[in-house]
């Protein structure tokens, strides 16, 4: 079993309840366990061309009985079950589910790079610090001290989270 952390961004939609099919959706894996989940943040949308609305964004925790690459098509059918529409990149989108961290691994092939190169933006280390801030991500730092030195402008804590 390998430990690994996916972000999840919803900003499309019942944002929270998208957010939360997909928590359940991974639960339902037969090769994983969902161990806990970050309190939920709200999110200016960045690098994208045209306004859109803002994100809602948590990291899970989970354990996981087969390679990253699986774990990869199973949370890419998670997102076309959840209705994603996949006409492009950046664009609105009802759920999305990457890998952020996958045990200690660093992969850089074509259709997976880990640690995920959006592991650094301040809602996922948020979201890495809530499950365990002592967390170490290859070749960048500890969690903790990762977020100390992060921007907090445009991430808010929504709600009461999931
Ligand atoms: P975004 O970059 O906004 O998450 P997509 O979800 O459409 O956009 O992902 C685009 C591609 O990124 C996927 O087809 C997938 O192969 C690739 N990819 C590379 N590394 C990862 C990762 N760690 N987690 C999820 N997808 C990844
Ligand atoms: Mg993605």
């Amino acid at each position: 079993m390998t430990r690994a952390f996916l972000s999840l961004g919803s900003n499309l939609g019942d944002r929270l309840g998208y957010l939360w099919a997909a928590v359940e959706a991974l639960g339902r894996g037969a090769l994983l366990e969902v161990l806990g989940v970050s309190r939920v943040y709200e999110t200016e949308p960045v690098e994208v061309e045209e306004a859109q609305p803002d994100y809602l964004n948590c990291v899970v925790e989970v354990e996981y009985g087969a390679s990253a690459l699986e774990l990869l098509r199973f949370c890419q059918g998670i997102e076309a079950a959840l209705g994603r529409d996949r006409k492009g990149e950046k664009l609105p989108r009802t759920v999305d589910v990457d890998i952020l961290l996958f045990g200690e691994e660093v992969l850089e092939g074509p259709y997976l790079v880990v640690p995920h190169p959006g592991v650094g933006r301040t809602f996922n280390l948020r979201g890495l610090a809530d499950l365990d801030a002592r967390l170490y991500i290859p070749g960048c730092g500890m969690v903790g001290e990762l977020l100390a030195d992060a921007s907090l402008a445009g991430v808010g804590e929504y709600g009461e989270g999931l």
